[in-house]
């Protein structure tokens, strides 16, 4: 195809899709989602790595991350890292548990189970205290487990379980972990930006999230905000050249500059992104309207006979699990098929014992298309001949 052939293409279909009205179906997944048309636009400016403006884009990022956390920066760090958030999971992993330590993972999910595996790949000494597809980890039971194993050195939480859209009691579970002098990671990837979660309530040593989550950016990097004296305690303890923080951070520290080719649209898009989420009043005021958005959905769909997995007090305003109908003419391609068309994208479910799909609120969305939503799931049951909601017993 020849360079005027393809830009008439690409003309013709963001022409397309401005004609249609919206520009593309509201992601209703936990990232990638749906971001503002001023995020987007963020990324129609091309970025040197080394350039003076590039590089205050990325010290405004770190540390406005810092100050969302309540991380004192001559205590803590915050790393971006380039890739998904399962790189920089593994990056914080590689270098807050000590070659020599033993972790006691705690998982009611894939993220926990992911986690697993990647000690696995490190070789690093580990634990799981496993509970299953969506039970809560309690306190008094990883106290057990780590008054009966006094070489457990840290101790691994996701603190929003995106497999299940469970929100864990990271408060309980920290200060036990805290109590006993243990290294607390937690894995906030889908949460910080829209539960609070601070040093100041919650001493975690290593924190990590990435873009495409609750700040509303796009896919591209994670971050890790950690203790200082931990970072400059891990030189040397990373298996890993790219993923190796230590190094990334110091050379962030030395020229302002990512250590290998930064993923500078992305940045850009997050740093506007990091602008309306100040404007929306902040962790605050997206916990507002995600709230708002989980608790007209959660409403909408019990009327329609649907049964949530979780109790009320365990759901997230991230994500819920909605167990499928067991009408015989319900079928998940399909279900998924019409909403599409319809103009939404929802999730399968990751339950390992009963069928099931999630709807995640997180995202430039409110209420309102939740309930536009709504609408979409009768008419899309309605076009399967489904007129029972209720799970099989
Ligand atoms: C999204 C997510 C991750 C990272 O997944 P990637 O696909 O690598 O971005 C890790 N943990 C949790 C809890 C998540 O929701």
């Amino acid at each position: 195809m020849s360079l005027a052939t393809a830009t008439a293409t690409a003309t013709h279909a963001s022409r397309l899709i401005e004609e249609s009205g919206q520009q593309a179906p509201y992601l209703l997944t936990p990232g990638p989602l749906t971001t503002s048309d001023a995020t987007k636009a963020a990324m129609l400016h091309d970025w040197g790595s080394w350039d003076d403006d590039f590089n205050r884009l990325t010290a405004e990022v770190r540390e406005q991350l810092l100050e969302m956390a309540g991380a004192p920066g001559d205590a803590y760090a915050c790393v971006p890292l380039q890739g998904s958030g399962t790189f920089a999971v593994e990056a914080a992993l590689a270098t807050a548990i000590d070659r020599q330590g033993k972790a006691l993972v705690l998982a009611n999910g894939a993220y926990g189970q992911r986690a697993a595996k990647i000690l696995d790949y490190l070789g690093r000494a580990h634990v799981v205290l496993d509970k299953g597809d969506y039970l809560p980890p309690r306190d008094e039971e990883v106290a057990a487990h780590l008054d009966a194993d006094p070489e457990i050195t840290d101790v691994f939480l996701v603190h929003c379980e995106t497999s299940s859209g469970i929100l864990n009691p990271l408060s309980e579970i920290a200060e036990v972990v805290k109590a006993r002098g243990k290294g607390l990671i937690v894995d906030a990837m889908s949460s910080f930006g829209a539960v609070p979660l601070t040093v100041e309530d919650v001493p975690f040593d290593v924190m990590v999230s990435s873009a495409n989550k609750c700040i509303e950016g796009v896919p591209g990097f994670g971050f890790v905000i950690l203790r200082r004296e931990l970072l400059e305690a891990s030189a040397g303890r990373s298996h890993s050249l790219s993923l190796d923080l230590y190094e990334q951070w110091r050379y962030m520290e030395r020229t302002g500059q990512w250590r290998f080719t930064p993923p500078t649209h992305v940045v850009a898009a997050f740093h506007t992104a990091l602008a309306e989420h100040l404007a929306e009043g902040g962790v605050a005021g997206r916990l507002v309207r995600y709230t708002r958005s989980r608790d007209r959905l959660v409403a909408g769909m019990r009327a329609m006979g649907f049964a949530t997995l979780l109790e009320d007090r365990w759901l997230s305003p991230i994500i819920t699990t909605f167990f499928s109908p067991g009408h015989p003419s319900f079928d998940f391609g399909r279900f998924y098929a019409e909403l599409k068309a319809r103009g939404f994208i929802i999730y399968p479910g990751k339950l390992t014992q009963a069928e099931s799909f999630r709807i995640g609120c997180i995202g430039r969305l409110d209420a309102t298309v939740i309930e536009r939503l709504l609408v979409a799931v009768r008419e899309a049951l309605d076009a399967m001949g489904v007129d029972d909601c209720r799970p099989v017993a």
